[in-house]
């Protein structure tokens, strides 16, 4: 076992497969005793069995770590409320909390049903609030200490929305915010916010083709193994981290920060606007903003909205 979170205690939401596997493996790896969760349900979030959490857990025994399973779904508040206390129940402290489940159903606006909405903003965004609570009510509980961090897990989907995805989209944007706040929320108790946006091949990717394609296995270095990912977790578990409140794009050798939402263009009207003048101000203002977005295949300038939207309004 490595040194750089000797003594600490992880959970790892949806460690069972893809990222939150690699997470889990690599933060026992680094000495932290982990807490395995994971439904281990369908990608569509329909509830499975324990089998995922608990070959993770064996996988990390086998290697010489301490490892506990917990097959709650994040979705539901008191399940949440079960895996921080049995977290602290079989080791005694909590210090890092990896919000990592998630599921897709990708679906455009007006094919939408009610489920969609449901289950994506269950998990990813109710499920990261419900165990962020959970360790944060803990924490501060115990008092202000070090050494306490939550990772929490974005996407490019939602911090650069396209197509078919609005909800899925919603709820990764809302993780970058809700990372802001509670970092600012959570400061004095000592406790490191920061959010992750991945690229990596796993059954979440494989079950897409567009973004497959875009992720080809590669042969020397496969820069989309979930692996390479977990590195970046383990650090911002660490007392070594030095941020809080910031979003990480990471995707094999390359690392992205990103800026929070920020002020483009300012008009000013003394007196207070009228739509007329606000028509007019408006009028020569460049109607996209240029953007450097951390996509799979690495960093890639471009212009939001795309012009394809621009030009499919004008088509009409
Ligand atoms: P995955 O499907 O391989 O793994 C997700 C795991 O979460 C599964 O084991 C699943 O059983 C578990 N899970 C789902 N709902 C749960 C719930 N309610 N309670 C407990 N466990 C639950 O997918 P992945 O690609 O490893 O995704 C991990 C995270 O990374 C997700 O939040 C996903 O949205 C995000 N993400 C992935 C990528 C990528 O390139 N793979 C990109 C951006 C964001």
């Amino acid at each position: 076992m490595g040194e750089m979170l000797k003594g600490k205690v992880a959970l790892v939401t949806g460690g069972g497969r893809g990222l939150g596997r690699a997470h889990a493996l690599a933060l026992a790896r680094a000495g932290a005793a982990v807490v395995v969760n994971d439904y281990g349900g369908s990608l569509y979030g329909e509830a499975g069995d324990d089998g995922p959490a608990a070959e993770t857990v064996a996988e990390i025994q086998r290697a010489g770590g301490r490892s506990l399973a917990n097959q709650g779904s994040v979705s539901d508040w008191a399940s949440a409320e079960r895996m921080i206390a049995e977290t602290l129940a079989a080791f005694g402290r909590l210090d890092i909390l990896v919000n990592n489940a998630g599921i897709s159903r990708p679906a455009r606006i007006y094919r939408l049903i009610e489920e969609d909405v449901d289950l994506l903003i269950g998990v990813h965004l109710k499920g990261t609030l419900a165990t962020s609570h959970f360790a944060a009510a803990h924490w501060a509980a115990e008092g202000p200490a070090g050494g306490r961090a939550i990772i929490n897990t974005s996407s490019a989907s939602g911090l650069h929305p396209n197509l078919d995805g609005t909800v899925y989209a919603a709820v990764k944007a809302a993780t970058a915010a809700l990372t802001q706040g509670h970092a600012n929320e959570l400061a004095a108790l000592g406790v490191r916010v920061n959010a992750i946006s991945p690229c990596a091949r796993t059954r979440m990717v494989e079950a897409s083709p567009a973004v497959l394609s875009l992720m080809p296995k590669g042969e020397v270095f496969d820069r989309h193994d979930p692996d390479h990912v977990s590195p970046l977790v383990v650090y911002l578990a660490s007392d070594q981290c030095r941020f809080t409140g910031r979003v990480f794009g990471i995707e094999g050798p390359d690392i992205g920060l990103y800026t929070p939402w920020s002020v483009d263009q300012q008009i000013t009207h003394d007196g207070g606007w009228t739509p007329e003048a606000i028509a007019d101000s408006l009028a020569d203002l460049p109607q996209q903003s240029e953007v450097r977005a951390f996509f799979p295949g690495g960093t890639t300038a471009f212009r939001a909205p795309p012009g394809r939207s621009l030009r499919a309004l004008g088509a009409v």
